[in-house]
């Protein structure tokens, strides 16, 4: 496995010009037109024939001449709505931003792919690529496996790797969850109040839709505080109020949304059914209506242990034991509060999420993902496309018959 990393070290240049040009073109959600047609272009000079099998969702196949599994590996492609502020010369001037390090994942998937072709005779089965589009929207994974990814050939395993920024953890350490859920689920609620409008000064002859808001804005903080095991971690956000539109009109209407964050079944259906309770409750407490909707949106994402035992054999062959952080020495819990697409993949096959450090503050990359001033260490990039195929290798000749 060491020979992986080495080979990859040699391609550490071409890696950093992918990257950099990859950061001057960030795109949105599935909409990736320059993005993908320079990924199938370098795909194609590597000797693959890149499929588009959705919108700005690219996968290629390789290996495949000897027997035995599937294992696909994804990076997502997609950027930010967000202006830039990073002091580097090849920053965005788009009004898009890489600030949660998407380029880093295609770039080392790349790498990966150039990798695995040089090794191609000697896989024991078949490695997929998915190159995603729209993992900050949500909609990337679920669209991709609606066009087939994970079938011909048919995916048994599968593995993803995202870059942290900003934490005093020596770079280039990768960082593995434990088997199980490491990030929560993301469900999104809408509600809308229905009063009745009318002048600011007669009170009296109105409901007032934004009074109602604001004790069911109260009373959700009592989801949490209140009807949770404290030993659970969910949470209740409203990101979003709004209604009326100057001093002295009461309104007819006033919405709020928010999101919902959960780690099991049970608490994924009892918070949405308490918050639909407390907004009708509420309403009808005040003589207004309430309308209440629940959107699912992403799964929590779950790491099987036999892959993670496989990718963890992978990790420490390629690089050493003290290449390895668990995420539990990270963050409370082990878990994450924020979401992933890749979950939807979770959900049909055994799979592993693997981070990797890809900047410390002590090196001047002081900010976090998806902050505008955040940087990357691109020393990293190598390394990353060295694991992505370390682990398919060992993954496949370990399951091999
Ligand atoms: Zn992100
Ligand atoms: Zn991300």
């Amino acid at each position: 496995m060491k020979t992986i990393v080495e080979e990859a070290k040699q391609l550490q240049e071409d890696l950093v010009g992918y990257r950099r040009a990859l950061h001057q073109i960030p795109e949105l959600s599935m909409n990736l037109p320059m993005t993908t047609a320079y990924v199938s272009s370098e795909l194609t000079k590597m000797g693959y024939k890149p499929q588009e099998i959705c919108q700005s969702g690219i996968v290629v196949t390789v290996g495949g001449k000897k027997t035995g599994k599937v294992i696909l590996l994804r990076a997502d492609m997609d950027a930010l709505p967000m202006v830039e502020e990073a002091d580097e010369t090849f920053k965005s001037t788009n009004g898009n931003m890489h600030a949660c390090g998407h380029d880093f994942h295609t770039t080392m998937l790349l790498g990966t792919a150039k990798l695995l072709k040089q090794h191609e005779d000697e896989l024991r089965g078949t490695v997929k690529l998915m190159f995603q589009p729209a993992e900050e929207t949500g909609k990337g994974a679920k669209t991709m496996i609606e066009a087939g990814v994970l079938e011909n050939p048919k995916v048994d395993a599968a593995v993803m790797l995202h870059v942290i920024t900003g934490l005093p953890i020596p770079t280039g350490i990768f960082c593995l969850p434990e088997a199980g859920p490491s990030t929560s689920a993301a469900d999104r609620f809408e509600i809308v109040i229905r009063g009745k409008g009318g002048h600011g000064a007669m009170p009296e002859t109105t409901i007032d839709p934004l009074n109602v808001l604001s004790h069911i804005h109260i009373a959700l903080q009592s989801i949490n505080s209140r009807e949770i095991a404290p030993a659970d971690s969910v949470v209740v956000t409203v990101g979003m109020m709004s209604g009326g539109t100057t001093v002295n009109v009461i309104p007819d209407t006033a919405e709020m949304m928010g999101t919902i964050r959960t780690f099991s079944k049970a608490n994924r259906e009892f918070i949405p059914e308490r918050i639909k309770a407390i907004a009708e409750g509420t309403a009808k407490m005040f003589r207004a209506e309430a309308e209440v909707n629940i959107i699912k949106e992403c799964p929590s994402l779950v790491n099987d242990q036999s892959v993670l035992d496989s990718v963890e054999e992978a990790l420490i062959g390629s690089f050493g034991k003290r290449s390895l952080i668990s995420m539990r020495d990270m963050m409370p819990g082990g878990k994450i509060m924020g979401s992933e697409d890749f979950s939807f993949v979770g959900n049909e096959v055994p799979s592993v999420m693997m981070g990797i450090m890809a900047g410390n503050p002590n090196d001047g990359h002081k900010y976090q993902l998806h902050h505008p001033k955040v940087t990357f260490d691109e020393a990293v990039l190598y390394r990353g496309a060295a694991a992505y195929a370390n682990v398919a290798l060992h993954w496949l000749s370990k399951n091999c018959k």
